[in-house]
């Protein structure tokens, strides 16, 4: 296998559970040693253990920004540098129609999706200065770029991480630091558990691939634009969605 993040250092946020937790075996496979962060610290410890020496487990809230700087200082302590950070972490939240959406559950996705990602950025590109440059991937989503019914929190988070993802990558185009987001269809993970089988058979249907994605294949996508390879790639929003927004 190849091993582009030899002697890099990633953090991947929520490493824990289905994107983040394939994203991060793919990146230590790679050669890096791996942050394992997530708000669930069994959930961090399981994947840190599966990794094996190469992973450290992280438990991290991302809507606290002191908790994302201490993260940060974390990685910088324990392996002395920050070449690659996967903002991944998020939640779905509820589902209403916009006019009667839930105060607290736009807040709350607000917070983690959109912001938790701000702040996790505001820490790593210190860090990744320090270090004389990095990689930085945000976990957007197809609906970074289209609407969904009964998902106006999840959205307009979403909007603001392909926007904030392309400004980062303006900011520090020259300084070495590469910033892109990744646009995934539905894929296959814990945070479409609840959902029955008429609702997923519904949401494949919508892929042209018909199917949904896989978290191995949005976790090759990261581990691509985190690399050196993707080298002339920054401010870019690319999609893995099996053909979902070419309709
Ligand atoms: P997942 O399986 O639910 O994993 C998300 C992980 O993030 C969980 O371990 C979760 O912990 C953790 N997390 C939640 N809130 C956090 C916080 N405040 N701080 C740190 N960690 C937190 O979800 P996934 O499907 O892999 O999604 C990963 C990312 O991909 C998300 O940003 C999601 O929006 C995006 N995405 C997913 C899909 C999809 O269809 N699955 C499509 C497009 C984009 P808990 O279990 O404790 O909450």
């Amino acid at each position: 296998m190849d091993q582009d993040f030899a002697g890099k250092v990633a953090v991947v946020t929520g490493a824990g559970s289905g994107i983040g937790e394939a994203t991060a075996v793919l990146l230590a496979a790679r050669g890096a040693k791996v942050i394992v962060a997530d708000l669930d610290a069994d959930a961090a410890g399981r994947v840190a253990k599966e990794i094996g020496d190469a992973a450290v487990p992280y438990t991290v809230d991302v809507s606290d920004p002191a908790a994302c700087e201490a993260m940060v200082r974390a990685a910088v302590d324990m392996f002395g540098r920050l070449d690659v950070a996967v903002n991944n972490a998020g939640i779905g939240g509820p589902q209403a129609p916009a006019g009667e959406y839930p105060l607290d559950g736009w807040r709350q996705v607000i917070d983690v999706n959109l912001n938790g990602v701000f702040y996790c950025m505001r820490a790593e590109i210190p860090a990744m200065l320090a270090g004389g440059g990095g990689s930085i991937v945000n976990m957007a989503s197809i609906l970074g770029s289209v609407g969904f019914g009964q998902a106006v929190a999840y959205v307009a988070a979403k909007h603001g991480v392909v926007g904030m993802t392309k400004t980062a990558a303006i900011d520090y185009a020259q300084q070495g630091i590469r910033v892109n987001s990744i646009g995934p269809g539905f894929i296959d993970t814990p945070l479409l558990a609840a959902a029955d089988q008429e609702v997923i058979a519904g949401v494949s249907a919508l892929h042209p691939i018909g199917r949904m994605g896989r978290s191995a294949e949005v976790a090759e996508l990261a581990a691509f634009l985190a690399s050196d390879k993707a080298s002339n790639t920054t401010g870019s929003y690319l999609l893995t969605d099996g053909g979902y927004t070419a309709q």
